[in-house]
């Protein structure tokens, strides 16, 4: 790989993730503000991470998932799907 990229490491065997794809956009077309991401995979243990693809990313301190900071953490927003709670 020759462009330049941030190193993403795999939290599980510590080894550098390569990009998958760049700034894929999530959800619906119709959304107003998609959320786009990109995809790492790691090269050892398969396993896919997705980071926000443009600038301030925040990690929830609920589940310690790292989202855009215009946007919900995607996972409690599933968990809020099956639990009515604060919003
Ligand atoms: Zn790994
Ligand atoms: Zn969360």
């Amino acid at each position: 790989m020759m462009e330049k990229y941030e190193a993403k490491m795999c939290p599980h065997c510590e080894q550098e993730m390569v990009l998958e794809v760049a700034s894929y956009p999530m959800g619906s077309a119709l959304m107003k503000n998609r959320f786009h991401v990109d995809i790492y995979r790691c090269p050892s243990c398969q396993r896919v991470k997705l980071f926000a693809a443009k600038s301030q990313l925040v990690t929830c301190p609920v589940c310690g998932t790292t989202h855009h900071i215009n946007e919900g953490c995607i996972v409690c927003a599933l968990n809020g799907a099956y639990t009515t709670d604060k919003r």
